[in-house]
This record gives structure tokens, sequence and C-alpha cells, in this order.
């Protein structure tokens, strides 16, 4: 049983990847410019070890309190893995999100780039995490993210006022939507702003994405299973 869930992970990963690797080519991109995020939510070590030792090193998390539960054994085992936290990020727990994750794809209002940049200038706060704006490309009002006409000015406050420097943007598209007029947008906004990193694209779309200019997919039940 456990070694059928094993194989499964290696298996899938390996689809993924291959996956991955023929958008690029359709695309004409490197394939070294897309990374995959494995979205290990909800999976034990039972489900994350094999895919660690099949050499996926960048995994995501949606909730800081799960990743505090799972993530810092492994870590101490795997230090060269990367989490990156996927979820929405409250700022009473901007400290613990600080010692947890390298990269945070979830920068989405005002209150939380202040809390941010307060923390990060105590002293004894560690490396600054990279960090992307959430951008709510579909204007969804139950869903977290900058709005689109308002991103331009939320980057400017970012890094003005708060002294953040921003490396991308991330999207989740509406679920009842084409995804690919998303993507398209998220490219169109991070290109006006100079920016390269392009969080976008999950387990069912994440070859368009790649086609729209992804640097990022975000792919979990395509690895992990159903959750
Ligand atoms: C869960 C999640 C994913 C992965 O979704 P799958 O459809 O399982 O690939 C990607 N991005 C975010 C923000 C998520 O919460």
């Amino acid at each position: 049983m456990e070694r059928d869930r094993a194989e499964n992970v290696t298996t899938r990963l390996a689809q993924v990847r291959e996956r991955i690797a023929q958008a690029c080519r359709d695309a004409d991109r490197d394939p070294a410019s897309v990374r995959l995020i494995a979205v290990s939510k909800t999976f034990g070590p039972e489900e994350i070890a094999p895919a660690i030792a099949a050499g996926q090193r960048l995994f995501g998390e949606n909730r800081v309190q799960e990743s505090k539960a799972k993530w810092p054994s492994l870590r101490a085992t795997h230090p060269a893995l990367e989490l990156h936290l996927i979820g929405p990020l409250q700022s009473n727990k901007v400290r613990e999100a600080l010692t947890l994750f390298d990269v945070i794809h979830t920068l989405d209002r005002p209150s939380l780039a202040l809390a941010l940049a307060r923390e990060l200038r105590r002293a004894d706060s560690g490396p600054p995490p990279r960090l992307l704006v959430q951008v709510n490309t579909g204007e969804e009002p139950q869903k977290a993210g900058v709005a689109p006409h308002e991103v331009d000015g939320f980057l400017a406050e970012c890094r003005d006022t708060h002294g953040l420097a921003i490396e991308g943007l991330m999207c989740i598209p509406p679920a009842d939507e084409p995804a690919a007029p998303h993507f398209a947008l998220l490219a169109k906004i991070a290109r006006r702003n100079g920016l390269e990193t392009l969080s976008m694209g999950m387990s069912g779309d994440y070859e368009a994405a790649i086609a729209l200019g992804a640097t990022y997919v975000r792919v979990g039940s395509a690895i992990f299973g159903g959750r």
C-alpha cells in the first residue's frame, strides 16, 4: 500500500515533468525557465518523500500552521528544499511565515505589505523572502488579490513606501472560466511593470500557462493524487 503510493507519486511526477518539457518545446521556451512547484498541501511525508527522492526541490503549501508541522524536519534533512507559500497570509502570521517560507506568492493587500516590511526591519529577521503579488484577474469578490487596475499602484507602494522588492505576479483564475485569458492578462501586467516572474497554472492548465509565459507552475493533484 505505502509502496504503491510512493510509486504513484514517482510515476505521476515524471509524467508532469515530461508534459512541462513538451509544453516548453511547443512554446519554443527554454525548459530551465519554467520551475515546477509540487503543491503538497494535505499530504504527508509518505507522499512527499518519494517526490524528494525523485529530485523535486520546490514545494508549495497553502497554510502556515500545516507547514510548521510538516516541513522543519524535512528541511533539516534536505537543506536544498525551497518552500513556497501559495495560500492567504494573515498579518499576525507574518513572523512565522518568514521563518518557514523562501517565497511568498500571496502578497495581496497594503496591510500585509506593511506587516512584512515591519517584520523585515527587525534585527533578527532572517534573509528576506522573495515576494510575488497575487492579482485577482477575475475580479471575483470572494477571492484574494489586487484588482488588475490597482496592481501598478500597489507595486509602487510596496517599493516606495515599504522598501519591498517584488519579484513577480501570481494568479488563480476563476474556476468556471477558461484560464488562458487570465494568464495572458497577468503576463501583460507583469510586462508593463518589468517583472519576469509569473506564478500561474495548476494541474488542469499548467501547459496553457507555460504557453503564456509561466515561470512557476503550481501542481498538486496531478502529482500527489486527489485531496
Ligand atoms: C491547491 C493549489 C494549487 C494546486 O492545485 P491542483 O489543482 O491540485 O494542482 C495551486 N495553486 C494554489 C494557490 C492552490 O491553493
